[in-house]
């Protein structure tokens, strides 16, 4: 018996089957492509498992309808990747695996896979960013991710542009957003050069934190999280995150009584693996929950 992941991202997809403790046996990954080549790909893996495969969780690259009543339930929607516009993910999963299929948002695999193994394990209430390509968001309260009538997008919240930036923002719908100003294109797009091949003590960083510090005071008053994890590749600039605890506390003056910042403002536990790890617990759950109803 195994139980199957994707993380689907717009860079690459990551495809895992794993044990029932979620140990992950098989992991292979590949540059998402066209819908037709990436998912034969996907297909090709999963079939080796065919037998024993009970189940798996996708988090997808988005937007996309996670209504189970919609008639586009499964489905890629509005994504700027033209190819994958009005993609219907789980059909064409369910064409080849007839099985349970649990779907949602990539940060919302990340920020399941950090609450049932990484540093939300014990909590009720866990937040997770990432900060890469674009800057997306998951939020689990009470154990329920958080939806409406449809998934968060807080990686566009809007945030004070920093005194020192003029740079006009790289959304193509709101210019100036968070993602806009503090994903890695933004920063390759000001610079001139990728994140990775700016010095750790250039000034820049200060400002990209001031923009994080602002996510997260954000959240902070509107979810009141027992943590906010930031991951991403833009994260992997271990200076960012102590710089980011520090601009909060200032930005938070006291107003609320957080907990202790080394537990709050956190980078993921499980590093790479939290997308794959909550792949594989919600494709557990989903089969659980088919049980049950
Ligand atoms: P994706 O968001 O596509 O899944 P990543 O999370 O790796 O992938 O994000 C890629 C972005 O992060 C790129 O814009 C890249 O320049 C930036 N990035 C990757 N590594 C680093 C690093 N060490 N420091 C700063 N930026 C980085
Ligand atoms: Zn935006």
């Amino acid at each position: 018996m195994v139980y199957g992941s994707i993380e689907a991202g717009g860079t690459k997809f990551v495809c895992a089957v794993g044990e029932e403790n979620l140990s992950i046996v098989k992991r292979v990954s590949f540059p998402t492509t066209t819908p037709e080549e990436t998912m034969k790909q996907v297909i090709d893996f999963f079939s080796t498992y065919q037998a024993d495969l009970v189940s798996i969780g996708v988090g997808s690259f988005g937007p996309i309808d996670i209504h189970k009543a919609s008639p586009t339930y499964g489905y890629i929607t509005s994504t700027p990747k033209l190819a994958w516009q009005n993609f219907d993910f789980v059909g064409t999963l369910k064409r080849t695996f007839d099985r349970p299929i649990a779907w949602t948002t990539d940060v919302n695999t990340a920020c399941y896979g950090e609450y049932v193994s990484g540093h939300g394990k014990g909590l009720s209430s866990v937040v997770y960013y990432t900060v890469g390509t674009g800057i997306g968001g998951g939020a689990i309260q009470n154990g329920q991710f958080i939806e409406g009538f449809s998934h968060p997008e807080m990686g566009h919240m809007l945030i004070k542009r920093h005194p020192e930036d003029s740079f006009s923002g790289t959304c193509p719908f709101h210019q100036d957003c968070l993602e806009g100003m503090a994903a890695g294109p933004a920063i390759e797009k000001r610079l001139g050069r990728k994140g990775q091949e700016l010095p750790a003590g250039d000034r820049f960083w200060e400002i990209e934190a001031s923009y994080i510090a602002q996510c997260a005071f954000n959240t902070t008053l509107m979810l009141s999280p027992e943590t906010i994890i930031f991951g991403g590749g833009v994260m992997k600039q271990e200076h960012l995150k102590k710089k980011v605890q520090e601009e909060f506390i200032k930005l938070i003056n006291g107003y609320v009584d957080i907990p202790p910042i080394e537990e709050y403002i956190v980078t993921p536990k499980l590093a790479d693996d939290a997308g794959t790890i909550g792949g594989l617990a919600l494709a557990k759950d989903v089969v659980d929950t088919a049980l049950e109803n």
